[in-house]
C-alpha cells in the first residue's frame, strides 16, 4: 500500500474542501492579567485560525513571547507559559497557514528590534503586493526571516525615514495594497489599522481601564470587556498611557467589508459592521426561501455554519427544522493520519445523519457554500442513503467561482466546484433534485441593502462576482518568486 501523502496534511488533514479565514488578533494594553486575558481573547478567535498561535507580551522594560504550533489551548495551558509572559500589554495571533509552509518563524506576532524598541506585529488579511515590495527590499539588503507577506512591514518600517514611530508605521503602510488589519505593540504604546478598504473586522474594547484591539466581539464577550466601536476603514488608532488617539492617514476609499464574513468567517454570536452576524445569516436564509422555495417536508441545516440559515429559511415557510445531520465537534484535530483506505471516511468523522429525521422525508439541505463540491456530494449521498425521498440543496451564498486574494484560503480557480460547472453541472453531479444559491441581490437584502450596487458594491464580493476591489500586483506580475526560499524548521 502506498504510504499517506503527507505533503497534504494540515492541522485537520481530512478536511481539504472548506475555506479557512487566515488569521486573528487579539491586543490589550493597560491590563495586570494581559496574557491571561489574551489567551483567552485568542481561544475565543480559534475558528480564525487553528495552525498556530503566538503571544508577545511587555513588562515596562522587556518583551517576552511564546509561539508554537497547534491549538491556542496546547500553547497556552501551561501555568508557567501564561506566567512567564510578563507585563501590562500583550498582543496575540492565531495563524492559518496557507502556504504549506508552516514554520515556526512564520507564526505570529512577529517581532522585531529598532533603534526606538522593540515592535511586535499581528495581522489578518493579505497584502497583495508583498512579493513585489519584498523583492524590492531584498535588493536593497533587507534579509528577510520568514515567508510571511507581514514581514514586509517590519522592514517597511525599519527603513523609513520618518521622525515617529507612528509616522514610520503610515509610512509603512502606505506602501502596501490589499487587506490589513493589524495591531501593533511597542514599547509604548499599542497600534491598530484597518486597510483604506477595510475588507477585514477589527474591532475596539473596554475592560476597566485597558483597550483591547481584537478581530471579532466574541473575543471581548469572553473576558467580560465591553465593545466601544469598529476600527474605521483605513484609521489608525494609537492606546498609549494618555488613553486612545485617532487618525485617518490614509486616502479616502470606500469601504468593501469582506461579504463572506457574514456568510461563514465571522462567529455567529459577533457583531460586525453594526449586524449581528448570526441574524444576518437568518435573514440569508429567509431571502433564500423566498427565492428558491420547493415542497418540503423538513429543513435541514449542514451543521454547524449552515445552521442559522437553515433556521431562518424554515421560519419563512413554516415548515420544521430539525438536526438531521449531527457534526461531532471532536475532530479537528489529528489523532490518526488517513490513507488511502481511509481518507474517503473523512466526511462520516464530521457529520453523521441522524436518521429518524431524514427517512421518508423530502429534505431541503442548507448549507453555507460550496467550494470544490467534494464534501456536499458525500453530504447529499448520506442524506439519500437514509431514506431522503427527495434532497434539495440551497446555498446561503453565491456560487463561489473565484479565489480570495484577500486574507481567506481559497483554492484556484481550476479547482472551484462553481468556476467548472453550471447550474445544471452542479445538480447533476451533486446528485441532488434541485440546487439553488442565493442571488447575489438576495445576499445585499440580508445585509440591510436594496441591491448590490453594481457600479460600487457595498462590499467585497469579488469570490461571487470577479470584482477585485483592489490592485493584485504580485498576482499580475511577471517573473516574481512566488516559491521563497527559506530553511525548513522542526515543529516546536
Ligand atoms: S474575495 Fe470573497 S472571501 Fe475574499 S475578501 Fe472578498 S468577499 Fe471576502
Amino acid at each position: 500500500m502506498a504510504p499517506p501523502d503527507l505533503s497534504l496534511l494540515t492541522t485537520d488533514p481530512w478536511d481539504g474542501d472548506t475555506l479557512h479565514e487566515e488569521c486573528g488578533v487579539f491586543g490589550i494594553f493597560g491590563d495586570a492579567d494581559a496574557a491571561s486575558h489574551t489567551a483567552l481573547g485568542l481561544h475565543a478567535l480559534q475558528h480564525r485560525g487553528q495552525e498556530a498561535a503566538g503571544a508577545v507580551t511587555f513588562d515596562g522594560e522587556h518583551f517576552h513571547s511564546h509561539r508554537g504550533f497547534g491549538h491556542v489551548s496546547d500553547n497556552f495551558k501551561a501555568e508557567s507559559v501564561v506566567s512567564r509572559l510578563q507585563g501590562h500589554a500583550a498582543l496575540g495571533h492565531v495563524l492559518y497557514s496557507t502556504s504549506g509552509e508552516i514554520i515556526i518563524r512564520n507564526v505570529q506576532p512577529l517581532f522585531a528590534d529598532f533603534e526606538f524598541g522593540g515592535l511586535a506585529l499581528g495581522h489578518n488579511g493579505n497584502i497583495t503586493n508583498a512579493l513585489t515590495v519584498r523583492q524590492e527590499l531584498v535588493r536593497r539588503g533587507c534579509l528577510f526571516q520568514s515567508t510571511s507577506d507581514t514581514e514586509v512591514v517590519i522592514h517597511l518600517i525599519a527603513i523609513s525615514q520618518q521622525p515617529t514611530v507612528e509616522e514610520r508605521v503610515i509610512d509603512a503602510l502606505r506602501q502596501l495594497e490589499g487587506a490589513y488589519s493589524m495591531v501593533a505593540l511597542t514599547n509604548a504604546a499599542m497600534y491598530g489599522v484597518r486597510d483604506p478598504m477595510g475588507v477585514r473586522p477589527l474591532v475596539i474594547g473596554k475592560l476597566d481601564k485597558a483597550y483591547i484591539l481584537c478581530s471579532e466581539t466574541c473575543a471581548l464577550d469572553i473576558i467580560g470587556a465591553e465593545f466601544v466601536r469598529d476600527v474605521a476603514p483605513g484609521e489608525m488608532v494609537i492606546i498609549d498611557e494618555n488613553g486612545l488617539r485617532s487618525v485617518k492617514p490614509f486616502p479616502s476609499y470606500d469601504s468593501k467589508f469582506c461579504i463572506f464574513e457574514y456568510i461563514y468567517f465571522a462567529r455567529p454570536d459577533s457583531v460586525c459592521e453594526g449586524s449581528s452576524v448570526y441574524e444576518v445569516r437568518k435573514k440569508i436564509g429567509e431571502e433564500l426561501a423566498k427565492e428558491s422555495h420547493v415542497p418540503c417536508d423538513v429543513v435541514v441545516p449542514v451543521p454547524d455554519s449552515g445552521v442559522p440559515a437553515a433556521l431562518g429559511y424554515a421560519a419563512a415557510i413554516n415548515v420544521p427544522f430539525e438536526y438531521g445531520i449531527i457534526r461531532n465537534h471532536y475532530v479537528g484535530r489529528t489523532f490518526i493520519q488517513p490513507t488511502e483506505k481511509t481518507r474517503h471516511l473523512g466526511v462520516k468523522r464530521k457529520h453523521n445523519i441522524n436518521r429518524a429525521q431524514i427517512e421518508g422525508k423530502r429534505v431541503i439541505l442548507v448549507d453555507d457554500s460550496i467550494v470544490r463540491g467534494t464534501t456536499s456530494t458525500k453530504i447529499v449521498d448520506m442524506v439519500r442513503q437514509a431514506g431522503a425521498t427527495e434532497v434539495h440543496l440551497r446555498i446561503s451564498s453565491p456560487p463561489t467561482a473565484h479565489p480570495c486574494y484577500f486574507g481567506i484560503d481559497t483554492p484556484e480557480r481550476e479547482q472551484l466546484f462553481a468556476a467548472q460547472h453550471d447550474l445544471d453541472g452542479m445538480t447533476k453531479l451533486l446528485g441532488v433534485d434541485s440546487l439553488a444559491f442565493i442571488s447575489t441581490d438576495g445576499l445585499y437584502r440580508a445585509v440591510g441593502h436594496a441591491k448590490r450596487d453594481t457600479d460600487n458594491p457595498q462590499f467585497c464580493d469579488a469570490c461571487f462576482t470577479g470584482e477585485y476591489p483592489s490592485a493584485l500586483t504580485d498576482l499580475n506580475a511577471e517573473a516574481l518568486p512566488h516559491q521563497l526560499s527559506l530553511l525548513t524548521e522542526g515543529r516546536a
